[in-house]
């Protein structure tokens, strides 16, 4: 089969073609219909998150069907969340995304950039059929892990989101359903992302580095930028909790206490759980979130990534082999 490889860090991913990978016991052959592209997979070419054992197929928002195995001929999505170890003190208290054996798609497992996956049936999700195969991959890290970081937002009715991509693009359409008002931060200057979020909704849109109009009750940082973590916690209300929803971010600097002081707090957000899925995926087919997304041939999986990280696109990159 067609894969893209992860070959060392500052590489550019490479073509090749490599065996069908056989599903073991528990895992389903899947054969991908679209592989959503994610920043994270820019920070593991960029070394910043490490890849155990390359090569590595990247991709970790897999939509695909059963080849073989139980549910053949299903549709499944497959996210970031790959495998864990279902025993330790994490696993049992339902906090699965913290498993300290947690292996992930696309880093520990080959993942999606490819023609063909295994996964293993526990981690595969059904989709909503309202969604093609490309609309739904973004939704599968993108929307899980930002749903997850929403969470974590309490009822903040006014939420901030800096950095306006993939995973902002479904939460203003999550956010807004639910009744709370968005301000979109993007790189100062991206006029294009800022019409983009007002287009879906967003009350305010500006730089990152303006003030808002009104103060934050809530925000999430997906930009991963750590001058940001001041710059939201000067935006912000009285109790209000700043997310990190990145897997890595720059050195936050150095910042006054009073930036901090009446019960704000800083935060991140680490993988998802299943339960996030299962509660994420109805909730998506309800709003219902339109994904925004820009589709690529596998072969220009790198395209696509020197895309992202130049900001040339607007909401999420969708590879389809
Ligand atoms: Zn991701
Ligand atoms: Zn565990």
């Amino acid at each position: 089969m067609r894969a893209m490889r992860f070959e060392g860090v500052g590489r550019p991913l490479r073509a090749t073609e490599i065996p069908v990978p056989e599903p073991g016991p528990g895992q389903l052959l899947l054969r991908v219909h679209a592989c959503g592209v994610c920043r994270t997979d820019l920070h593991l070419l960029d070394g910043e998150v490490a890849i155990a054992d390359p090569p590595r197929v990247l991709g970790h928002q897999i939509v695909g069907t059963v080849e073989r195995g139980p549910r053949a001929g299903s549709r499944v999505g497959v996210p970031w969340l790959g495998w864990t170890c279902g025993e330790c003190e994490f696993c049992l208290r339902g906090l699965e995304n913290l498993c300290p054996k947690a292996r992930f798609t696309g880093c520990d497992i080959d993942g999606g950039f490819a023609e063909y996956a295994v996964a293993d049936e526990r981690y595969c999700f059904p989709l909503p059929d309202g969604f093609t195969d490309t609309q739904a991959a973004p939704l599968l890290c993108a929307g899980l892990i930002g749903f997850r970081a929403l969470r974590m937002c309490g009822d903040a009715p006014r939420l901030g989101l800096y950095g306006f991509g993939s995973a902002a693009h479904i939460l203003t359409q999550v956010a807004i359903a639910q009744g709370r008002r968005v301000f979109a931060f993007t790189r100062p200057g991206d006029t294009v992302a800022q019409d983009f979020a007002r287009e879906l909704g967003a009350v305010w849109a500006g730089g990152s580095d303006e003030q808002p109009p009104e103060e934050l009750d809530a925000a999430i940082i997906f930009a991963p930028i750590g001058d940001l973590v001041p710059a939201a916690l000067r935006a912000s209300a009285r109790g209000a909790v700043v997310v990190c929803g990145g897997i890595h971010m720059s050195d936050i600097p150095a910042f006054p206490y009073e930036l901090l002081w009446e019960e704000r707090s800083v935060r991140s957000v680490a993988n998802l759980t299943r339960q996030d899925a299962r509660e994420f995926l109805p909730v998506a087919a309800e709003v219902p979130v339109h994904t925004s997304i820009t589709t690529y041939p596998l072969e220009r999986a790198q395209d696509a990534l020197d895309d992202l990280r130049a900001g040339r696109f607007s909401g999420a990159a969708v590879l389809v082999p």
